[in-house]
């Protein structure tokens, strides 16, 4: 088995064991998501236009609810 290829909070290589298939263990999982993603395409916050997207459901329900 290959050792996980992420870092630790210290900056240092992880010494676990990656997953089957991965270059990861379960735990730097999430560092190989975030490699994978191109940085242009981070120019949108995914997170902000979600959080965008909820107060704006939660507004229209909020009138929805009034009007009755
Ligand atoms: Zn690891």
């Amino acid at each position: 088995m290959a050792q996980c290829s992420g870092t630790t909070k210290k900056g240092d290589q992880c010494k676990r064991d990656a997953q089957d298939g991965a270059d990861y263990c379960a735990i730097h999982q999430d560092q190989e998501v975030r490699k994978r993603q191109p940085r242009e395409e981070s120019e949108w916050d995914n997170d902000a236009i979600l959080k965008a997207v909820i107060g704006f459901a939660i507004i229209g329900l909020f009138f929805m609810f009034r009007r009755r």
